[in-house]
């Protein structure tokens, strides 16, 4: 990763006041990785691993194309990055903050890790894993550990991701125009 961890120092998330604003801090961290995503040009999907305090542990955005990796999603990546940051695979009592609903890969892996809570932000109605599609989490016989709350900072979240395809679909038309002009084909 050659993006610098970013602290974020909070003061006493026990509370339920204390989680909100936790959540909104970690989902502005997890829209700051998307945003990194899409200047590489890649879907903008962002994720970041904080501990109870609010302390940014591993961090990452989506990197399937640059990697011609298929799992990975930003959340495998942070998970990794946190991971080797605290040398283990286990991640008890650490939150991860994401600004898509998670797919069933993620979620399968998130579980697995034993985070302490899920967090995301925009609902994703094609692959979403915790309430979309599927529900992975709301299984007993799969989830002990994870909770998950969706929802947080959902909008900007979802801005985010249309914002990149409309640019997108933009330039392909403008790519179709130029060539119309030059009278090559498609
Ligand atoms: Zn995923």
């Amino acid at each position: 990763m050659s993006h610098e961890l970013v602290p974020y120092p909070f003061a006493d998330p026990a509370d339920a006041a204390g989680w909100a604003k936790l959540d909104v801090v970690g989902m502005q961290a997890a829209l700051a990785m998307a945003r990194a995503a899409a200047q590489a040009g890649e879907v903008p999907v962002g994720a970041v691993v904080l501990d109870a305090r609010g302390v940014v542990l591993g961090q990452g955005f989506n990197r399937c194309i640059t990697d011609h990796d298929p799992t990975g999603h930003a959340e495998i990546v942070a998970l990794r990055d946190a991971a080797a940051r605290m040398g283990n695979y286990r991640l008890p009592g650490l939150a991860l903050y994401v600004t898509l609903e998670p797919c069933a890969m993620c979620m399968g892996a998130m579980m697995h890790a034993r985070l302490a809570r899920v967090v995301y932000g925009a609902d994703d109605p094609k692959t979403g894993a915790c309430g979309s599609v599927l529900n992975l989490p709301s299984l007993p016989q799969l989830n002990h550990h994870t909770e998950v709350v969706g929802g947080v900072l959902a909008q900007e979240c979802a801005a985010a991701l249309q914002e990149f395809f409309r640019a997108r679909r933009q330039a392909a038309r403008e790519a179709r125009r130029l060539r119309c002009e030059r009278g090559t084909p498609d």
